[in-house]
Order: C-alpha cells, then sequence, then structure tokens
C-alpha cells in the first residue's frame, strides 16, 4: 500500500502502548511529512516520525485551551493543499469519540484525499487490559459504550441512563471520571443493582496503568478515594467477576 502526498491520514494511535499502532498506520507516521497530534500521543510514537517532519501539538491541555476543531480542520487542509502528507494522529480509534468525522468531512469538501486508518480503542483496550472480557458466554451479550461527558439528567443531554441501564450486558464509559458518582446512581435509580461490579481502568496500556474495583454503590466513594484522573475508562457489569486480574487490591 502507498502513502500520497497531498493527503490527510486520519490515524488511531492505540490506547497508550506505542506497540499498539496498527502496521498501516506506523507506515503512515514513518513517511509523513507533518504529524497533527492530540495530547495524549506517548513519547515513543512521536519519535517514530521523520526527523524533519513538521509537528504539531493541537491537543488541549490543563490550563491550555489548544486550537478549536475548525482551525484543526484548516490547519490540516492547508497542510495537505501545500503538498504535504499529513498523519492526523489521533487517540485510540480516530472515530470513537475523537472527532474524527468532522475531520473527515471538512477534509473532503476542501476536495483533499482522506483515508482513516483504524485504531485500538481505549473502549475495549481499557477493560481487555485490565482482564475484562465485555462480552462472556452466559453472562454479557453486549458492550455498549457511552460518554459519561455531560452531568446526567443536564436539559439537552444526549444519553439517556434510563436506556442504557435497560440494556443488558457491559457498560463502558469514556470520559466519565467527572460524574462517575453520579452516573452510577442514575444507573442505580434505573434498576441497575447497586452491588454490580465496576472498574476502572486508568492509563490503561500505559507503564503507569491503575485499575480500581468498587461497585455502582461504593465506586463514588472509590474514586475521590483513590483520586482517580483522566484518562480512565470505565466498565460496569458482571463479566467485570469473571477474569479481573484484582491482585492489585
Ligand atoms: N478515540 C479514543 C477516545 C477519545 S475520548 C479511543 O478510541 O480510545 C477520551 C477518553 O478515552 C478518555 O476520557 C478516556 O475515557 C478514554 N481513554 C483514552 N486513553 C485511555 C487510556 N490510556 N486508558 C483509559 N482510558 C483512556
Amino acid at each position: 500500500m502507498t502513502v500520497r502526498t497531498g493527503a490527510i491520514y486520519l490515524v488511531g494511535a492505540g490506547p497508550g502502548d506505542p506497540k499498539l499502532i496498527t502496521v498501516r498506520g506506523r507506515e503512515i507516521l514513518e513517511s509523513a511529512d507533518a504529524v497533527v497530534h492530540d495530547r495524549l500521543i506517548s513519547q515513543g510514537l512521536l519519535e517514530l516520525a521523520r526527523a524533519d517532519a513538521r509537528i504539531e501539538n493541537v491537543g488541549k491541555a490543563p490550563g491550555r485551551e489548544g486550537p478549536s476543531q475548525g482551525e484543526i480542520n484548516d490547519l490540516l487542509i492547508n497542510l495537505a493543499r501545500s503538498g504535504y502528507t499529513v498523519c492526523r494522529l489521533k487517540g485510540g480509534d480516530p472515530f470513537v469519540f475523537g472527532r474524527g468525522g468532522e475531520e473527515v468531512l471538512a477534509g473532503r469538501a476542501a476536495g483533499v484525499y482522506v483515508e482513516v486508518v483504524p485504531g485500538v480503542s481505549s473502549a475495549l483496550a481499557g477493560p481487555a487490559s485490565a482482564g475484562v472480557p465485555v462480552t462472556h458466554r452466559g453472562l454479557s451479550s453486549s458492550v455498549t459504550v457511552v460518554t459519561g461527558h455531560e452531568e446526567p439528567g443536564a436539559r439537552n443531554g444526549s444519553v439517556d441512563w434510563n436506556v442504557i441501564a435497560q440494556v443488558q450486558g457491559s457498560i463502558v464509559i469514556m470520559m466519565g471520571v467527572a460524574h462517575i458518582d453520579a452516573i452510577a446512581r442514575a444507573l442505580v435509580v434505573s434498576g441497575r443493582s447497586s452491588d454490580e461490579s465496576v472498574c476502572v481502568v486508568e492509563r490503561a496500556t500505559c507503564p503507569n496503568q491503575r485499575v480500581i474495583f468498587g461497585t455502582l454503590g461504593t465506586i463514588g466513594e472509590v474514586a475521590q478515594s483513590s483520586m482517580i484522573e483522566n484518562p480512565a475508562t470505565i466498565v460496569i457489569g458482571v463479566a467485570v467477576d469473571t477474569l479481573a486480574d484484582r491482585a492489585e487490591l
């Protein structure tokens, strides 16, 4: 497979460990003229870029807003139009809560060739790296991936926790650290058992990965006392009890 000039490649970087990028993603990263990356991209991956590649960090950081989505789109398009091969390196998979779709639409509307290279999403790699099988024969037949970014019950919210609670199987929550207590309460109010297991995987696949366990009834308190930080993926359901390695408890 070739890598084209004047094109934008949306490359999924994987969840954290630099070895979890795909072979195709690495090929593009190594040959790109410009690398435009999010905040959570590991140094180990950025070191794979060509020494003369232009590197742009467009991520938000605590205390730093970062460029708007419109500015990022314009940067990608301008670089491609200047003849650069652009590697837009995004955490996990580009299309899982990464606004990748907007970047593809903007690039295509500008007449630029855009290709998407899937990545290993932390939605699945987070639980897996903690030993949690999100589906398990006889125990969990589905997995629902949902954002925890919104305050449960907020007006004009896009997530109906009552509906999420009715779906049997595992629930994976991303961007949910700030609202973990309120989300757990909302699920219990909607009928999930307060004894149901919860596992929080912080910095999954990174050297400082941390796995914290609780139940829907306790996780709010546990999250506070163990000072859970972003990035973290939360997984809820009976599958948590099957294989998870609780040695860290
Ligand atoms: N596109 C990304 C997700 C972007 S949203 C993907 O597919 O993985 C950002 C959220 O992803 C974080 O709030 C967190 O919930 C999750 N996340 C990203 N990296 C993570 C990691 N190393 N460990 C645990 N969760 C992670």
